[in-house]
């Protein structure tokens, strides 16, 4: 099957989403208080508009960015859609006085864990491609609650001189400092599968097996629960083609970052807007901006931050080093006003 996705389509309501208070309706945890997030106008009828998560660049940075509070990720529900995961809830709708039974949402608990995991296996990925240094700070080795030496990773970090009682409060922890939840692994699916070699590596320091083998269980969860293959139709073709696609909105992010780690495409945040963009093979790879318009801005306002310390009686050689640019270009810029 390869690495091929299918270009997963997901539907917006115009009129955006909302959080209710409601209230689990069956269950063990039948009426436990939650937090829920629902369509605004619910029902048949409702306006939607559809896109193409795939073709956004590096949506599960975008994702994994968004701050852990109820307003963010409404703001990034309202944009981009809910996650995909509807529970029926009992909630009380704002303006009715009876409450609304079975009504499909999803919690903040929901919405807060789905940034959260994104988040670290993004951060992960991002420290085993730039700052093995701080990997030692997630990985612990020791033994588990039968006595058995296995690899944990932990994503809030322990400091190496942490005493044994700190240590242990971190990873104790449900919430880091910063308001993501935290998470925690054994690196293998099973004690048997945490390889001798993977543990000896990790008893000498060396973390980058074992930090590989910890973000491709948090992925793999993430597909497990959100993708699954499917025959489509391709365009032209009457026979039916298998394909990688995602059921939800969270399964397509975790398809989209699975697969920027399959083709080694680390994305950037572009200097001027900081949206990310991708920098696919056979580009510059020292792409800096996400568009022309972009770097004809950046390029602008370097011009005319040189046309201000002319303004201060700084020569252009001075401008040229502080600038780091060169005198014939600075001396171009300071004519061209
Ligand atoms: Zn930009």
């Amino acid at each position: 099957m390869g690495g091929e996705l299918f270009d997963f389509r997901w539907r917006v309501p115009v009129s955006g989403y909302c959080w209710v208070d409601g209230e689990v309706g069956a269950g063990p945890a039948a009426g436990e208080k939650v937090r829920v997030m629902m369509p605004t106008h619910a029902g048949a009828g409702a306006l939607e508009r559809e896109y193409k998560p795939l073709a956004e660049p590096a949506l599960y940075r975008t994702f994994a960015d968004v701050l852990p509070t109820e307003a963010a990720l409404l703001a990034f529900a309202n944009e981009w859609g809910a996650l995909g995961a509807p529970e029926p809830f009992n909630v009380r709708l704002p303006g009715r006085s009876e409450p609304m039974i079975g009504a499909g949402g999803e919690t903040l608990f929901r919405w807060e864990m789905a940034v959260s995991q994104v988040r670290h296996a993004v951060l992960l990925w991002d420290m085993i491609h730039e700052r093995q240094q701080a990997l030692p700070q997630h990985f612990h080795v020791g033994p588990d609650a039968a006595g058995r030496e296995v690899i944990l990773y932990s994503s809030i970090p322990v400091p190496a001189g942490a005493s044994e009682g700190e240590a242990l409060c971190r990873l104790r922890a449900v919430r880091q400092p910063d308001g993501y939840l935290t998470v925690r692994l054994e690196v293998a699916a099973t004690v048997e599968q945490q390889t001798p070699l993977l543990i000896q590596n990790a008893r000498r320091g060396a973390f980058l097996p074992a930090a590989w083998a910890a973000l491709r269980r948090l992925v793999n969860r993430g597909l497990r629960d959100g993708c699954c293959p499917q025959l489509v139709q391709v365009a032209g073709e009457l026979r039916p083609a298998l394909r990688n696609s995602a059921a939800s909105l969270i399964g397509c992010l975790w398809l989209q970052l699975a697969d920027a780690i399959n083709g080694n495409r680390a994305p950037r945040s572009c200097r001027v807007c900081k949206t990310w963009f991708e920098v696919g093979s056979g580009k510059r790879t020292d792409k800096e901006f996400c568009s022309g318009t972009c770097r004809n801005r950046a390029y602008r306002e370097r011009q005319e931050h040189a046309r201000q310390l002319a303004a201060k009686g700084k020569l252009p050689r001075e401008i040229a080093r502080e600038l780091d640019s060169d005198v014939a270009t600075v001396k171009g810029w300071l004519r061209t006003k």
